[in-house]
């Protein structure tokens, strides 16, 4: 493969209302780094309330139409998006790379996963068809539609900047939505792309807004009345408070929330493959994803064969500038964020977890001033330690030792998050026993990072998720679509005189 071109713009980033750019009061603004060299790279900017409601108000104005258009007409936009999304997927990766840190290649994987969902909005026509009972009654019929919701927005958190915004608009879009994204302050300039690749694949000015911003945005789209539905993916905190302040002001809400998934390790598992699958989901993405795995559960004597293969491949992560095609492992994705996980380091060590590989203070040569760490090893964790109990949300790998399967499975039921977990056994009774009874919401048997296909649907359970329908897939089309009852007869069959008894089926 040959090496990406790097994604160097210096403009500001800024709004996407009706069709256009759109600088709106512009007096706030926020930068955004390159994590791989430490530098400034653009200034993004920060929307007032006004500038959300001149989205809002663009969406308003631009949704009847588009909910209007037969299904089919937008899945045919959404062709055109998908085509054009292929087409731009490495400029895309490339932008990732650039503002979140994340290899190359995983950012394209991670432009992959979005379009995904792309493909799947194309048929949601199929997904629209209401269902039919002839004859309810004599002389009635009585049939379901689902409608769009109206203007509905999406929050988004920085460490997937193309995928999870895709997890949400390309559905809420074909259902005859108008959507509103405000993305990470962080990582923004994928976002803007989509909007124009949208654009051009002939989606009208108004049905698709960017509004950058930080708390503003968001506070200013939770109180807006012609805001019908908010999804949002991010920290948990920030999920519950947009879940509860969104269902106060009669908003429908779906928040997906952080995560500590576990991987357990039994002592029949084929170890090779168990010690790949940790160090590609502990470090892939320096631990910044919300399926990583973070917390290994070692049963029996597993850990004593495993920790020692696992040290040698920590410590032998190529750590580089993500561009740098045979990187393993990039920055992370801010200072503050990097020097947030190291003091989770330092934490554990004052704990009493042994600290086996230790990655702070890492140094990559030539990118001296860049938010790297190295990938970090704790043995002999408890349940007791912040480190098992807080998200670090960085390549921070610990292991928890337990006797049995029962204990394993015991310590992740009692975990406050429940969002991904995975079993690595070669006993098909364990995993199944082991699929039914977990509290987790997206489970994987030998599979490290079990993150839905895109007609499966993507949530957790507990703190992971706020709400009660699952992102895309059918509760997708669920979620940005209200049900609608149709009960309905002609005169010819109407009995004569009023009827003061509930009607039943005659
Ligand atoms: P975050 O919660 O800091 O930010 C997410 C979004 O909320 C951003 O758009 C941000 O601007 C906004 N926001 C931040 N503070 C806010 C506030 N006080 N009021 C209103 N809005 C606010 O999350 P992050 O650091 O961007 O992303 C990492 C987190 O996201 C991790 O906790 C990770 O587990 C989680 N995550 C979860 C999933 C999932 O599917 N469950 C997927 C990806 C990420």
């Amino acid at each position: 493969m040959r090496a990406p071109d790097p994604y160097t713009a210096t403009a500001d980033i800024t709004h996407w209302v009706a069709g256009a750019s759109h600088r709106g009061s512009g007096n706030r603004q926020q930068t955004v780094w390159n994590p791989a060299t430490g530098t400034e790279a653009r200034q993004v900017l920060l929307a007032s309330a006004a500038d959300v409601d001149a989205a809002v108000t663009a969406a308003a104005a631009a949704q009847p139409a588009w909910g209007e258009m037969p299904p089919i007409r937008r899945a045919r936009v959404m062709n055109n998006f998908l085509a054009l999304m292929n087409r731009h997927r490495d400029e895309l990766a490339a932008m990732i790379t650039a503002e979140h840190g994340k290899v190359f290649t995983d950012a394209q994987g991670e432009v992959s996963r979005g379009i995904d969902i792309v493909e799947f909005a194309c048929g949601v026509p199929q997904l629209l068809k209401g269902d039919y009972t002839d004859q309810v009654s004599t002389g009635i019929d009585n049939w379901t539609l689902r409608q769009p919701l109206g203007v509905v927005a999406g929050i988004t958190p920085f460490n997937f900047p193309c995928m999870v915004p895709c997890w949400m608009f390309p559905v809420a879009l074909a259902c005859g939505n108008a959507f509103i994204l405000k993305p990470s302050e962080r990582d923004p300039s994928p976002a803007l792309l989509m909007a124009q690749l949208l654009q051009e694949a002939g989606l009208p000015d108004g049905v698709f807004s960017v509004v950058n911003g930080d708390k503003v945005a968001v506070d200013a789209l939770l109180h807006h009345p012609d805001v019908k539905a908010l999804s949002f993916v991010g920290s948990t905190p920030i999920a519950q408070y947009l879940y509860e302040t969104g269902a106060r002001h009669g908003k429908r809400v779906q928040a997906l929330g952080g995560a500590k998934n576990h991987m357990v390790v039994m002592p029949d598992a084929n170890l090779d493959q168990a010690v790949d699958a940790l160090i590609g989901a502990g470090y892939g993405s320096a631990g910044e994803r919300c399926m990583a795995i973070s917390v290994a559960v070692l049963v029996g004597d597993v850990a004593d064969k495993i920790v020692p293969m696992l040290a040698e491949r920590a410590q032998a992560l190529k750590v580089k500038n993500g561009m740098e095609l045979d990187a393993e492992m990039g920055p992370i994705v801010t200072k503050e964020a990097r020097d947030r996980i190291e003091g989770y380091i330092a934490t554990g060590v004052h704990e009493g977890a042994k600290l086996v590989v230790d990655g702070r203070g890492l140094k990559v040569p030539g990118f001296e001033a860049g938010f790297f760490t190295g990938g970090t090893l704790f043995d002999r964790v408890t349940p007791s330690m912040r480190i098992y109990k807080e998200e670090i949300f960085g390549p921070v790998l610990a292991c928890v030792r337990v006797p049995t399967f029962a204990d394993a499975l015991e310590l992740i039921n009692a975990h406050e998050f429940g969002n991904g977990v995975a079993l690595f056994t070669s006993d098909g009774g364990v995993a199944r026993e082991f699929s039914r009874r977990v509290q987790v919401g997206m489970v994987g048997i030998n599979v490290p990072i079990p993150v839905p296909m895109a007609w499966h649907g993507f949530g957790g359970w507990k703190k992971s998720l706020f709400g009660d329908m699952h992102a895309y897939g059918e509760e997708g089309v669920r979620f940005y679509t209200k049900q609608k009852s149709v009960m309905q007869r002609w005169p010819d069959s109407i009995a004569k005189g009023a009827e003061f008894v509930m009607p039943t089926a005659k």
